[in-house]
């Protein structure tokens, strides 16, 4: 085994020599009105380097109450992260707490005050007076340069190492990557862990315990973790830095997901995937939406260089619109209704016949939360995919009745409709 690193089964690589806790800090995270998306990003971060992080706490504006969470923080843990508080307001009270909880003074710190003012000289404007402020900190700290906003950050080592960031999300992270980061790797005695992502559309998280629970047996040493990120679910290997058996079940597991694997990598969406294909064959896109309304659209334009591969789209909500845009026969509309698969092949063949794609996907369904009917209950949506020398539709039932939750899982079955198509064609 490797030394300082714990056999436990829900932690390959983590590490015990550096424990941390995470302090979030500001009224407006205990009154739901900001979700507290710092501790989410440094959770995150500590646990990829390996850090184990015991605990989190949320203290509000109260010098006494910062206090007590930083005090308890560095009881517990070897490095503290603590968030907000850093302002030129009577609420931003971290400084004075910290202060405290070392038993050290706050004074004006000429590098921090240096720091402020050169803020305000590089942006034009005159400090004003209670921007001092964010100059008084805990005598014998570091202060912590930020470059994307006013209010400098601060460091601290008393019975842990204690890093003071700015609220505001993203100077914070840009602080994390400057301050804390570097200091933790230097910290530790390993590499961090070792991480595989799979991203999965079309099996539930029972499925995949059925079809993987057995690989942490085979591969000593690797550990699985599931997450559902409607409507795909993700797959997570982990293994300490120099366990042999990674590589070969990161490959089992691959041939084992087979088709259900759209990307290994939190980046590449499913769009990109479907790009990938779409490139490779020189071919292009066309979209008929009718209950997404304009969600697949979204989602293909939202990749970078999506021109190349998406031609156009048409929103074609109504009947009427169906038929005069998209050329759906009345007759197809009256004998099947709207939501049914003759009318979304219909709309499919339009829409290539219409652009300059090759390939077209159409979406028709109830949207809900009413209109639904005993035949074609909310929920029900109808797809069509249409290529060269390809024909397909199929009728999913979303078992929900939230009109934003029919509309995106929509939107992600039309796409992986598509991209099941282009890989079953090869490229
Ligand atoms: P502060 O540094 O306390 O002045 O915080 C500045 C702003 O950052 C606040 O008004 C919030 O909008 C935001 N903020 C503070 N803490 C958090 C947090 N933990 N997560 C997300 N946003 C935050
Ligand atoms: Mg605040």
């Amino acid at each position: 085994m490797v030394a300082g690193v714990s056999p436990a089964g829900r932690f390959a690589g983590m590490t015990d020599s550096l424990r941390a806790w995470i302090v979030s800090q500001g009224e407006e995270l205990l009154t739901g009105q900001t979700l507290d998306s710092n501790a989410h990003f440094l959770a995150g971060r500590l646990t990829a380097l390996g850090v184990r992080v015991l605990g989190a706490s949320t203290a509000g504006d109260r010098v006494d109450a910062i206090e007590e969470a930083l005090r308890a923080a560095c009881e517990r843990a070897d490095v503290v992260v603590c968030t907000g508080g850093l302002g030129p307001t009577a609420d931003d009270l971290t400084a004075d707490a910290l202060a405290r909880v070392f038993g050290v003074e706050v004074e004006e710190n000429a590098d921090a005050l240096a720091q402020v003012l050169a803020r305000y000289e590089a942006a034009g404007r005159r400090m004003a007076e209670s921007n001092r402020r964010q100059a008084q900190l805990p005598v014998g700290c570091d202060v912590l340069l930020n470059p994307v906003g006013t209010a400098p950050g601060f460091a601290f080592t008393g019975d842990a190492r204690v890093f003071c960031l700015p609220g505001v999300p993203h100077e914070m992270r840009r602080m994390w990557a400057d301050h804390v980061d570097p200091w933790v790797r230097e910290q530790l005695d390993h590499e961090p862990p070792r991480r595989h992502l799979f991203r999965v559309l079309g099996k539930g998280e029972s499925q995949l315990q059925d079809l993987l629970g057995d690989v942490p047996e085979r591969f000593a040493g690797v550990e699985l973790g599931f997450r559902t990120k409607m409507p795909e679910n993700q797959v997570k290997l982990v293994a300490a830095p120099g366990v042999d058996a990674f590589a070969d079940a990161v490959s089992e597991v691959r041939r084992r997901l087979g088709k259900d694997l759209f990307a290994e990598d939190e980046s590449v969406e499913l769009a990109a995937a479907v790009a990938q294909l779409l490139v490779a064959r020189g071919e292009r896109l066309a979209l008929a939406e009718s209950c997404t309304g304009g969600l697949v659209g979204h989602l293909c334009v939202t990749e970078a260089g999506s021109s190349a591969w998406f031609d156009r789209g048409w929103i074609t909500y109504s009947n009427r619109a169906k038929r005069s845009d998209l050329g759906v026969a009345k007759d197809t509309l009256v004998a099947h209704g709207a939501v049914s698969e003759e009318t979304a092949v219909a709309m499919a063949r339009g829409a290539v016949e219409r652009s300059d794609a090759q390939w077209a996907v159409a979406i028709s369904g109830v949207a809900g939360p009413t209109g639904g009917t005993p035949d074609k209950p909310v929920g029900t949506v109808c797809f069509a995919v249409v290529g060269p020398g390809v024909e397909r539709t199929r009728t999913l039932r979303i078992p929900s009745r939230s009109r934003d939750l029919v509309r995106r899982f929509s939107a992600y079955a039309a796409l992986d409709m598509l991209r099941r198509q282009l890989l079953r064609l090869g490229s």
